[in-house]
C-alpha cells in the first residue's frame, strides 16, 4: 500500500493534457493500487493519475455509501461516449482542500475504458447521480480540467477559494456552457412535486 501526495490547485501539473495508457503493464497496475490507497486515505470518491503528478489517462471512482463495502471502479483510456440532460450541484476536488462550488454536468453519461485487466467495458451513470458526476469530474483531470472550470458563479467560487487561501480562478479557463445552463434553468423553474 502507497499513499501518495495528492498536487493542490496551482500545482502546473494539474492542467497538463495526459496520455494514453499503451499496456496495462504493472507499473499501472501499481499506480491503479496507489490511486486506491491515497483516495480511500483521503476519503475521496474519485482521484485521477494527474494529482498524483502521473500524466497518464487513468481514474479510479468509488461512489459505494460508507456501510456498504468499497466498490473501485478503474478507468484506463476512458472516452465518453455518450451525455445528456443537465444538473447543477455542489462539488468539490481533493485537490482543493475543503473547497466547493455550484458546478454544471451533464445529467446522463455513457462511457467506455479499459479495466485493470486491459479489457474494455461500457458504463453508464443516469439522473446526475454521484457516479454521473464523477465520471464527468474525473475525466475532466485527464485533459487538465478542474471543476472550478464549470463553475456557474465565478465570482461566488473565487470568494470560496480565496477562504480557503487557493488561488482565484483563471477567467480564460472558464468553460461557456449556454446549453446546459439554460437545462438547469429551466429545470429549476418546474414545480416541485
Ligand atoms: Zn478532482
Amino acid at each position: 500500500m502507497s499513499v501518495r501526495n495528492i498536487l493542490v490547485y496551482g500545482d502546473e501539473k494539474l492542467r497538463r493534457p495526459a496520455r494514453q495508457v499503451l499496456k496495462v503493464s504493472a507499473k499501472i497496475k501499481s499506480l491503479v493500487k496507489d490511486l486506491r490507497d491515497t483516495m480511500y486515505a483521503a476519503n475521496g470518491v474519485g482521484l485521477a493519475a494527474p494529482q498524483v503528478g502521473e500524466d497518464l489517462r487513468v481514474f479510479v471512482i468509488d461512489v459505494a455509501d460508507e456501510d456498504q463495502p468499497p466498490n473501485p471502479i478503474i478507468f484506463i483510456n476512458p472516452v465518453i461516449i455518450k451525455k445528456s440532460g443537465a444538473t447543477n450541484s455542489y462539488e468539490g476536488c481533493l485537490s482543493f482542500p475543503d473547497a466547493y462550488t455550484d458546478v454544471r454536468r451533464y445529467e446522463y453519461v455513457k462511457i467506455k475504458a479499459l479495466d485493470i485487466n486491459g479489457r474494455m467495458f461500457v458504463m453508464e451513470a443516469n439522473d446526475g447521480t454521484l457516479l454521473a458526476r464523477a465520471i464527468q469530474h474525473e475525466f475532466d483531470h485527464l485533459d487538465g480540467i478542474l471543476f472550478i472550470d464549470h463553475a456557474r458563479n465565478r465570482f461566488k467560487a473565487d470568494k470560496e477559494l480565496a477562504e480557503k487561501k487557493l488561488l482565484p480562478i483563471d477567467p480564460t479557463r472558464l468553460i461557456d456552457e449556454p446549453q446546459l445552463e439554460e437545462a438547469i434553468q429551466v429545470k429549476s423553474a418546474e414545480p416541485a412535486e
